[in-house]
């Protein structure tokens, strides 16, 4: 393997990008199960897919060199790689989660890690002095999203990671919304690294998918022992989507920005508007943070519109921009957090931490601007009560 300096190269010939037998160009999907021995205990490097497939290796190959890790894995989800990744804590442990994290990892450690006496604690990590008073003796990992779902709150990776391990903890950032061509959350301190790929490094909305980084041979041999066990693994075909997804990363994540921080000036300028959270905007909590730690803003943004527009009418207005769950994709998507991707979070969680009912999020796709910005402005004046 060559270490490419640059991201965008890597994104193409990162992991194993050529087929060693054949020089195919790209890795093929070997769809097997299992694998011929020649002799009892004499394998050809694989066995049985669960424990290893060339296809998923490649990706996981990918995805280790992009976030500069020592082992990467393929997950069916993200859901099963946070599973995987939670995993390495043992009952009586406590975790930490920034405040607001994806709703379906809320309810994967309320609902499903709760029953074996692995509890949460909703933590802020945006003040370094309020966070380090959440640490006790029982608390074992951090989880963080930066910039976390779906207010875009920025947290100071480096600074969290710094007092975590401190008191020894596991510092995960969920890297989901910047991906590693705008974050690389490891070189900034964290131990683990996890997706869902089935957003912005799959990017077509076509795979579901997730993937795991780790910083150390023992969470990496830890990690490998974990997949093995439960089995949550990518099939070769997913695998091999995502590969293909990955390689036009840096292009799409331009144009997903630029059209981002456009979209964003609209709201922000529009009288309809009444807040909007985006980390590119120079007013937005987090911003010099953000600038730090990240290439720029990203392409999410949320918004709230004033009392005197309706959002059902706004989401049934739009005709570009479809309301759907998911992100990252090519095409514009918006969806309403508090009854779609954060419903799992209890409402007075939710008013606590600020989703509030009139919150909308986008995910900018790369149509053409202004074919997104005239759907937009349209659905607002229609959305107007009269
Ligand atoms: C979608 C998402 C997940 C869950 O991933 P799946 O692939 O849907 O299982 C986790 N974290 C974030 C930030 C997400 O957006």
């Amino acid at each position: 393997m060559i270490n490419y300096k640059n991201t965008e190269t890597t994104l193409i010939h990162g992991g194993i990008s050529i087929d060693e037998r054949t020089g195919a160009v790209n890795i093929p999907i070997y769809q097997t199960s299992t694998y011929k021995q020649d002799g009892l205990g004499k394998m050809r490097g694989y066995e049985y897919s669960r424990t290893g497939n060339p296809t998923r290796e490649a990706l996981e190959a990918l995805i280790n060199d992009l976030e500069g890790g020592v082992a990467g894995f393929a997950f069916g989800s993200g859901m099963a790689a946070l599973t995987a990744v939670l995993s390495l804590l043992h009952s009586g442990d406590r975790v930490l989660i920034s405040s607001n994290v994806y709703g379906g990892t809320f309810r994967l450690l309320s609902k499903v890690f709760d029953h074996f006496d692995i509890t949460y604690t909703i933590a802020d990590t945006t003040d370094l002095s309020v966070y380090e008073s959440q640490i006790n003796d029982d608390v074992k990992a951090v989880i963080i999203e930066s910039p976390a779902n779906p207010l875009m709150t920025v947290t100071d990776i480096r600074a969290v990671a710094e007092v975590s391990h401190r008191h020894g903890l596991l510092v995960i950032v969920d890297n989901t919304f910047m991906t590693p061509y705008l974050q690389k959350p490891l070189e900034l301190g964290a131990d683990i690294v996890v997706h869902s790929a089935t957003k912005y490094l799959g990017g077509h909305s076509d795979v579901v998918s997730g993937l795991v980084v780790v910083s150390t041979q023992e969470l990496a041999e830890k990690i490998a022992f974990i997949q093995n066990s439960t089995g949550g693994v990518l099939g070769p075909f997913d695998s091999f989507l995502l590969i293909r997804g990955i390689k036009t990363l840096a292009v799409r994540m331009d144009r997903h920005v630029e059209n981002a921080e456009k979209v964003a000036k609209l709201l922000l300028e529009h009288k309809a508007v009444k807040k909007v959270y985006y980390p590119g905007l120079e007013t937005a909590q987090g911003y010099e943070i953000n600038r730090r730690q990240a290439k720029n803003g990203g392409a999410m943004i949320s918004f709230e519109l004033h009392e005197n527009y309706d959002i059902n009418t706004f989401f049934e207005s739009l005709e570009l921009v479809s309301l759907a769950e998911s992100l990252g994709g090519v095409e514009s998507l918006v969806c309403h957090p508090s009854t779609m991707t954060h419903a799992s979070i209890p409402a007075d969680i939710r008013k606590k931490v600020g989703i509030t009912d009139g919150l909308i999020r986008l995910s900018v796709g790369i149509e053409n601007i202004d074919d997104i910005l005239a759907d937009i402005e349209n659905a607002i004046a229609k959305s107007e009560r009269k």
